[in-house]
């Protein structure tokens, strides 16, 4: 069989099936191989090339050496780790599964995480935190039709767009994801002082008994605007594997989320520049805060629900926007 009808055979173009075969009769194959097994099939390996050298301070022996030299075509190659699915699928993945198991193990414990079984007892819920309005945008209300008048598909790409191109604050919009990190970082301290203030504590006092752990993730929304998902448990004062005081109840972590979010203090000022107005960021009216239950008895979220959620959400987000993909 000649090289053409080989590569037919094997449903290759003969460039590829030569390209192929000169890789594998290469005589640091297995190396080759080797690099690629251990990127996990990344589709966009970064190259390297360089050296290292290890010498021992005081007697200055070279304790170790390495250079990619020796390495297939003088190169190593390292997984491109980019979250995006449409940059690398294989890459994606990991670290969607990453993540799945990173909130789970948040959720129902993971002993080598060092997170006991315990986590399942303790107050725990799902919130999710989104962004304000920055103008009104072509949408798929449950009832009836978009402002505009239409009934949009599913997959239209108006969708997310400003109904008013001319007012919509596209600027403010850009400002807020710039600084939606601070804004949930705000949350947090004020958070802490929503359940000092319900246990009837000291920020100190709160220290010794409770500590709040979070999960998050950042999502972007149609619109582009950034919105979070995030776990929030309570635990005792060292951490997942204590027990949190008896007062900390799902009721009353669910009641202090919601008077930190829209505290004052929960605000993000971006200073005017140029010909841009001072602008004060809230998060906006939508808060979704759901208790987790480790089995769904159909009225709350399950904990492997959550953890798919936001693991989808991890690597899924900049892709339903079509916002420039890097
Ligand atoms: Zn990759
Ligand atoms: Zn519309």
């Amino acid at each position: 069989m000649d090289q053409r009808a080989a590569a037919t055979a094997a449903g290759l173009d003969p460039a590829t099936l030569h390209d192929v075969l000169r890789v594998a009769a290469a005589p640091d194959f297995d190396r080759w191989r080797d690099q690629v097994h251990r990127t996990g099939g990344c589709s966009d390996p970064v190259h390297l090339t360089g050296w290292t050298l290890a010498k021992d301070r005081t007697s200055g022996d070279t304790l170790r050496r390495y250079s990619t030299e020796a390495e297939p075509g003088g190169r190593l190659r390292v997984a491109c780790g980019n979250r995006r699915a449409s940059r690398c699928p294989s890459c994606a993945h990991t670290y969607s599964g990453d993540t799945y198991h990173l909130i789970r193990a948040g959720l129902a414990g993971d002993e080598s995480k060092d997170i006991p079984a315990t986590v399942r007892d303790h107050p725990r819920v799902f919130a999710t935190l989104t962004a304000p309005s920055f103008g009104p945008v072509h949408n798929r209300p449950d009832r009836g039709a978009c402002r505009c008048g239409a009934r949009h598909p599913e997959n239209d790409p108006v969708l997310g767009t400003a109904l008013d191109p001319e007012s919509y604050d596209y600027a403010g919009a850009v400002l807020f994801n710039n600084h939606a990190g601070q804004l949930w970082q705000r949350f947090t301290n004020r958070l802490r002082r929503e359940l000092a203030a319900r246990a009837g504590l000291t920020q100190r006092e709160l220290k010794d008994v409770l500590r709040v752990s979070y999960g998050k993730v950042a999502e972007f929304q149609k619109r582009g605007a950034i919105h979070f998902h995030a776990v929030i448990r309570l635990d005792g004062a060292d951490g997942p594997g204590t027990v949190p005081p008896s007062w900390a109840t799902v009721q009353l972590l669910d009641d202090a989320i919601r008077a930190a979010a829209v505290h004052t203090y929960t605000t993000i000022t971006v200073p005017a520049a140029g010909d841009q107005p001072l602008r004060r960021f809230q998060w906006g009216r939508q808060l979704d805060i759901r208790p987790v239950k480790a089995f769904g008895d159909g009225s709350d979220i399950t904990e492997q629900a959550v953890a798919a959620y936001v693991a989808k959400y991890a690597t899924k987000a900049a892709e339903t926007t079509g916002s420039l993909d890097r």
